[in-house]
């Protein structure tokens, strides 16, 4: 689930923003984006794989607390830490493509998509019952 956006780190390219595929984060003109809809991030990575200043932590977990806060994991220097490893940084020397083995997991994605679209209307449909209630 992620975790946090370092506002001090963040330089505002939106990058997140638009390889979230479940639209959890929204754009601030001028600043750092909003977690606006975490109840619909489904843990893929994509958004600190995107971010160019590593300004984001993605826990591991997808339910309850992390393991580790996200200021923990960044004094630890986790921060970035799968897009370096996974080399997203640099040129693949194979002339591979990183995005491309990536979306290897693309049917993982779908559903994980399919799984937070239907959370998130659950969630909805939950509200609206107990404002019908009461
Ligand atoms: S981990 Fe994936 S779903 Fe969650 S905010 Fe980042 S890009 Fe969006
Ligand atoms: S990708 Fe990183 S630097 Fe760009 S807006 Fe998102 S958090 Fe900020």
């Amino acid at each position: 689930m992620i975790a946090q956006i370092f506002v001090d780190l963040c330089t505002g390219c939106d990058a997140c923003v638009i390889a979230c595929p479940t639209h959890v984060l929204d754009a601030v003109e001028g600043g750092a984006p909003t977690i606006a809809r975490i109840d619909q991030c489904q843990t893929c990575f994509m958004c600190e794989l995107y971010c160019p200043a590593d300004a984001i932590y993605v826990a591991p977990e997808q339910d309850g607390a992390a393991g580790i806060g996200a200021a923990d994991a960044r004094v630890a220097g986790q921060v970035g830490r799968l897009r370096h490893d996974y080399g997203w940084d640099r040129e693949p020397e194979d002339g591979r493509s990183h995005l491309r083995d990536f979306w290897q997991l693309g049917p993982l994605l779908r559903e994980g998509a399919e799984i937070a679209a239907k959370r998130y209307a659950e969630r909805r449909h939950g509200e609206g019952a107990k404002h019908a209630a009461s």
